[in-house]
């Protein structure tokens, strides 16, 4: 019986793993790639380092309509599988608590790797090929749940694939365009059209893992900033997410790992006028009562001092003028005067308040919120629910995780079901 051919759209993290998987069981796989090579975003990931999963993982690092699809997927793919597949294409693993890179601490070897596998499997890599349609071939009568029948019964002659102004036959299709997040070259947002055509709903579709933006004056004279914090997204004054870590401030708003794990929610909010502040505590170390104790103790230690004198060593100096300054104070104020102005002092260091105007976009982020709607895809086995034969895989689909690695372990997951399953038809 002759091989299953199977095409894979883009040769990013999702499409390289689809790949492999399908050609271990025997499929002829081609890859459709725009970029004049495969990887290129994988290239920069975790500062060139490669962030590839995480050992602690769970659905609720996810952001998705549809958290028990996503469950799915990571039950039959635990970070586990993850370690064990790449290291198997020679990918030593090193583990930083519970994130996971390659012991060679560049992603290019993870690239090579998965390269060097996919030529020893024979897939065909078409590089500066700009996939323009995928479509059922003439004929073909589509499947899905609500047409009854099972989706194996109805499938017939496959898929058409349009490049570069040809059009290829392939048994099946498996989409992993990914998204439009980045200034990556690819990063088109294209991978949505195809699958829009074929009839598939997109969740909306937004920047996320991303820098907030602020109009806000002060942060001028904060710019520059780099101090442990806690961040707060406040969306109409209530906490809808909360990261602590290392906080940057800069020119435009509020950046760092914190702010990148609380942007997703911001963008939407925005778009639907809503308000959306960020509240920064600067002694995250303790809750509020610790606190208040330590910087009460301290003031009275402290009370022949300024209050420039009171907050040397304690917060970074750029931080604690402006911190004064917002109560109304002066630098060389006596210490003394934290008992009169102890509330607003506490607030400010605690909960300082930054009102978010927007983000800095889909070419400052890492992923994109939203995506091709997983009710409508087969979970674990990644296949459409409206149409037999075709396949989605990776950040194509509205699932969005946390910085730490669970962006590439959705890739390797959903790439390794997809691949899978779409080569055990036929
Ligand atoms: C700077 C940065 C750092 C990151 N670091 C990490 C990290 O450390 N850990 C982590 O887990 N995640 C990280 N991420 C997120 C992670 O890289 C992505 O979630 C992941 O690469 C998505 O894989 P994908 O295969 O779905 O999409 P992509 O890697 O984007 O691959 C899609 C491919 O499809 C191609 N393509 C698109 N449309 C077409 C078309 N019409 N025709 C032909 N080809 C097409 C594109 O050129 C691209 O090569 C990072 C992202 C960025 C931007």
């Amino acid at each position: 019986m002759a091989a299953d051919k199977i095409a894979v759209i883009g040769g990013g993290a999702a499409g390289l793993m689809a790949a492999v998987s399908a050609a271990r069981r025997g499929a002829r796989v081609t890859v459709f790639e725009h970029n004049d090579r495969v990887g290129k975003k994988l290239l920069a990931t975790g500062n060139g380092r490669c962030n590839y999963t995480n050992m602690n993982m769970a659905p609720d690092y996810y952001g998705t309509r549809k958290p028990g699809q996503v469950k799915k997927v990571l039950d039959c793919f635990p970070p586990e599988k993850a370690v064990a597949l790449l290291e198997q294409l020679g990918i030593c693993p090193r583990y930083r608590g519970s994130l996971v890179y390659p012991n060679s601490d560049q992603a290019s070897s993870v690239l090579d790797c998965f390269r060097t596998a996919c030529t020893g499997l024979g897939v065909c890599f078409r590089t500066d090929s700009h996939v323009s349609a995928v479509m059922p071939a003439p004929g073909k009568r589509t499947g899905g749940e609500g047409t009854g029948g099972s989706l194996r019964d109805k499938e017939t002659a496959g898929w058409l694939v349009t490049a570069g102004g040809r059009t290829y036959p392939f048994d099946r299709v498996i989409l992993a365009a990914g998204s439009k997040a980045s200034d990556i070259p690819g990063a088109d947002g294209s991978g949505y059209v195809l699958a829009q055509k074929t009839g598939h709903a997109l969740v909306p579709v937004y920047p996320a893992l991303v820098q907030l933006t602020s109009g806000d004056p002060f942060l001028k004279g904060l710019a520059g900033v780099r101090c442990q914090g806690t961040v707060s997204l406040c969306i109409d004054g209530r906490v809808v997410a909360e990261d602590t870590g290392e906080v940057q401030l800069t020119q435009y708003g509020v950046s760092g790992i914190p702010a990148f794990q609380v942007s997703r929610q911001a963008a939407p909010a925005l778009e639907q006028g809503r308000r959306v502040t960020v509240l920064l505590n600067f002694l995250p170390q303790w809750d509020r009562e610790e606190a208040a104790a330590y910087l009460d103790r301290r003031a009275e230690g402290m009370r022949a001092c300024t209050l420039e004198e009171y907050f040397s060593g304690l917060l970074n100096k750029k931080l604690s003028s402006a911190i004064i300054r917002r109560v109304g104070l002066k630098a060389a104020a006596p210490a003394a005067e934290w008992s009169r102005y102890r509330q607003q002092l506490f607030r400010q260091i605690t909960a300082f308040t930054v009102h978010i105007t927007g983000t800095r976009g889909f070419s400052a982020a890492q992923v994109c919120s939203g995506g091709v709607d997983l009710g409508q895809v087969n979970c674990p086995s990644m296949e459409s629910r409206l149409h037999a034969g075709l396949y989605f895989a990776g950040e194509i689909l509205d699932a969005d995780g946390l910085c730490g690695g669970y962006n590439l372990h959705w890739a390797w997951a959903t790439g390794y079901l997809a691949g899978t399953h779409s080569a055990r038809k036929g």
